[in-house]
């Protein structure tokens, strides 16, 4: 029998992460796939926090998965799901299934588990529950007891995986597995699938690690005659060196890509789709046309590789598209922090201007913020090696015969300016490399900088001649 039918009606998915600490980059692109699909379909997208580790589900962990679904704009519909608020409607199923006959009571000790896990390793056979209470009624009065599934111990189950395709387990290999635990919580086996039915998901969208809890969540769902899902279980994402992606490989939160490696969401988004997701060749692919292409099919069956070179040049692609003011914004903090002051009006005015010069050099927020320094600083600017350098090995007495045919310019404009310096090396008989090296180093601290002329211009008169005389001074 197949897992997979034909839902009538809406499409609902869902994102249902546990809290970490962070979202984690895997877990996003999990996410996305789940909206994106949703949003194909005109269906709807839900999230749930699966909360029940009181240890780890802080505040604050939740609080990180809210903030970079919001950075990456996945709106979800309705209200977030909390998963450990209902217990008591998990307990419940636990309670209509034991009522049903679907389930039953085990009284089974843990040191007798033990010893029954101990047997089968020294047979070396596979270890799961032997079923021991499984047609038992004598109930011992005021013992502890836990509700296993009473699942099908014939035949197999095969389900038709979107991504992997059919696969097929025996029910021999499964066992009643644990609903309720003896101070009457929920396992986890139990809630995604009671919650996964009371939001109506119609497609569970995962990660293949959970590929072998499928089978079983599904015995548990026929027990309930419930509606089966569709399944799509999408391989997890791989570091460079083809290892499941962990801590070593560089950062796994979401949150790190947006602070420490200063990207943009629709950057990252578009890379976590590209990820595993395909449509022809396109590399660049917009939110409007991921909506519309995207199916599941597309998704690939192995796992993909992370490739953060990869990321930071879809990155610099998406920088050179963004709206200047707003790039103003997202590095204003980087650069207040870096001249240890708040920025002014005409700070980031300026930036303002020079922005369409600074994105065409940067990949990320962190270089972009670094570039756009030496407009701010207050004089004497510093020097960088490079540019000590320019100045040191100029030929003497140039600097000074530039900075008099400025002083003496009217028409401060970058094309004007540029005039200036081609008469005077005209006149020189130099290059104009021989003016414009050291007057860029005088001017940006460094031998590398936007369209020299651009900068002059941004900067304006009295700055640049201030900081001509700081470099003739120094
Ligand atoms: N909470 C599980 C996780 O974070 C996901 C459960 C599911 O998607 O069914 O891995």
């Amino acid at each position: 029998m197949s897992a997979t039918q034909d839902l009538p009606g809406k499409v609902v998915t869902r994102f249902a992460p546990s809290p970490t600490g962070f979202l984690h980059i895997g877990g996003a692109r999990t996410a996305l796939f789940n909206w994106l699909f949703a949003r194909h379909h005109g269906g709807e997208f839900h999230l749930r926090i699966e909360d029940t580790d009181r240890a780890r589900s802080t505040e604050p962990a939740i609080a990180a998965i809210l903030d970079g679904m919001t950075w990456l704009n996945l709106n979800w519909d309705g209200e977030v799901v909390y998963q450990f608020s209902r217990a008591a409607r998990h307990a419940e199923v636990a309670h209509a299934l034991l009522a049903a006959g679907h389930a039953y009571r085990c009284y089974a000790t843990p040191e007798e588990l033990t010893a029954l896990r101990e047997e089968q390793r020294a047979a070396r056979q596979p270890m799961r529950y032997d079923g021991r209470w499984r047609d038992r009624t004598d109930w011992p009065n005021d013992a502890d007891y836990v509700i296993r599934l009473k699942a099908p111990r014939e035949g197999s189950v095969t389900i038709d995986d979107q991504v992997q395709g059919p696969v097929t387990v025996n029910n021999a290999e499964l066992d009643d597995f644990v609903l309720l635990r003896s101070d009457g919580t929920p396992t986890y086996m139990l809630a995604v699938v009671v919650d996964d039915h009371d939001m109506g998901v119609t497609h569970v969208i995962r990660g293949d690690d959970h590929l072998n809890n499928a089978f079983r969540q599904l015995a548990l769902i026929r027990a309930m005659q419930w509606p089966e899902p569709v399944y799509a279980h999408i391989p997890l994402i791989h570091g460079a060196d083809g290892a499941k992606l962990s801590k070593r490989h560089g950062a796994l939160g979401v949150d790190a890509y947006r602070d420490e490696l200063g990207l943009l969401p629709e950057a990252v988004e578009n890379y976590l789709l590209r990820l595993g997701w395909g449509h022809g060749d396109a590399e660049i692919i917009t939110r409007e046309e991921a909506v519309q292409w995207f199916e599941l099919a597309g998704v690939g069956r192995s796992p993909s590789r992370f490739d953060i070179k990869k990321l930071e040049n879809l990155n610099g692609h998406y920088l050179r598209a963004a709206n200047d003011g707003r790039l103003v914004a997202l590095i204003a903090g980087r650069v207040a922090a870096a001249l240890g002051r708040e920025l002014t009006d005409s700070d980031t005015s300026l930036l303002q201007r020079t922005m369409p010069e600074l994105k065409k050099r940067a990949n990320n927020l962190n270089d972009l913020a670094a570039s756009s320094l030496f407009y701010l600083r207050s004089r004497p600017i510093p020097m960088d090696e490079g540019a000590a350098k320019l100045l040191a090995s100029a030929t003497p007495g140039l600097l000074d015969r530039a900075r008099a045919r400025f002083a003496a310019q009217d028409d401060w404009t970058a094309a004007a300016l540029e005039q200036v310096a081609r008469e005077l090396a005209e006149s020189e008989a130099a290059k104009l490399g021989q003016i414009a090296q050291p007057l860029r180093a005088a001017v940006t601290g460094s031998a590398q900088s936007p369209g020299l002329f651009e900068v002059l211009e941004v900067l304006g008169r009295q700055e640049v001649l201030g900081r001509i005389d700081d470099a003739l001074a120094g």
